[in-house]
């Protein structure tokens, strides 16, 4: 072979590598339809909402960039949770009906559909994302992924816990959602004094009167909090199994006993003295 040959066929080589390289962020396919909006495996985002956001601090420069972190998280809170058949069931390909509809608003980050209510289980999902937040890069994107894919519990600070858990252990980004900081620490600062009663909240099932949120912000981050170290400290104890078989069940001692070995007031008392030792 002349030596001419050979750096044409490196030549090919070298940009065939580049071109590669250059078109992987593409690779995991996003669509966009004729209304303009970008579809990836799992979700949709409408081209016009998206082009209203100022991105310079965000974590997305691109929707399909967003969407391929989407597509990632639902297949990670899928293989955690145990939750990929229902993911392959609900969330298809195909309509538009079928996908997780993710938009920005003003108010506060929510999740509706999937598994966030008992009555919605088959409702298409959509996750509105607070713009401000989003712009920031806050998005509480995979904590309301999480709203979605679990399934319903009748325990508001499980359903919270759980979405937590899963944002601090697997966000790309912000490793806490809502607080900085070790959110163990944050509750044993906590756990005495003016928001130390948010530990009744805990693990029982009295969804609609544990509220959630109040006029006062503190309380309302630490009602976080407490339900994401609740629920981490069960999780890294007994496994996310029975954690999870604990989140579907009534809540009642028997319950307890079944999932962790030891009743609700138990339960929160080993907890409450692991943070206290906790540094
Ligand atoms: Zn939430």
């Amino acid at each position: 072979m002349k030596k001419k040959d050979l750096i044409f066929i490196l030549l090919i080589i070298v940009a065939v590598i580049s071109l590669s390289i250059l078109l992987n962020p593409f690779k995991h396919s996003i669509q966009m339809d004729d209304q303009g909006n970008y579809i990836s495996r799992y979700a949709w985002v409408s081209g016009q909402e998206w082009s209203e956001l100022d991105l310079t601090d965000a974590n997305y420069d691109s929707p399909e960039a967003f969407l391929k972190d989407v597509d990632d998280y639902v297949e990670i809170i899928g293989k955690e949770l145990n939750r990929s058949e229902w993911i392959n069931t609900n969330i298809k390909d195909g309509t538009l009906d079928n996908l997780i509809e993710i938009k920005f608003s003003s108010g506060r980050s929510e999740a509706s559909g999937g598994g966030y209510f008992e009555s919605e289980t088959y409702v298409r999902p959509v996750i509105l994302l607070n713009i401000d937040g989003f712009e920031g890069g806050r998005d509480n994107l995979i904590h309301e992924l999480v709203h979605i894919i679990a399934p319903y519990t009748s325990s508001k600070t499980m359903s919270e816990g759980l979405a937590c858990y899963i944002n601090d252990h697997y966000s790309k980004y912000d490793k806490t959602f809502l607080f900085d900081g070790s959110v163990h620490l944050i509750v044993k600062e906590n756990l005495e004094g003016k928001y130390g009663n948010l530990v009744d909240y805990l693990g029982n099932n009295a969804n609609g009167s544990n509220k959630l949120y109040t006029s006062d912000k503190k309380r309302d981050i630490l009602y976080y909090a407490f339900s994401d170290s609740f629920t981490t400290y069960i999780i890294e104890n007994v496994g996310i199994e029975d954690y999870m078989r604990l989140y579907q069940s009534d809540f009642k001692d028997e319950d307890y006993i079944d999932a962790l070995g030891s009743d609700r007031q138990t339960s929160i008392d080993r907890w409450q003295a692991y943070i206290l030792d906790f540094e």
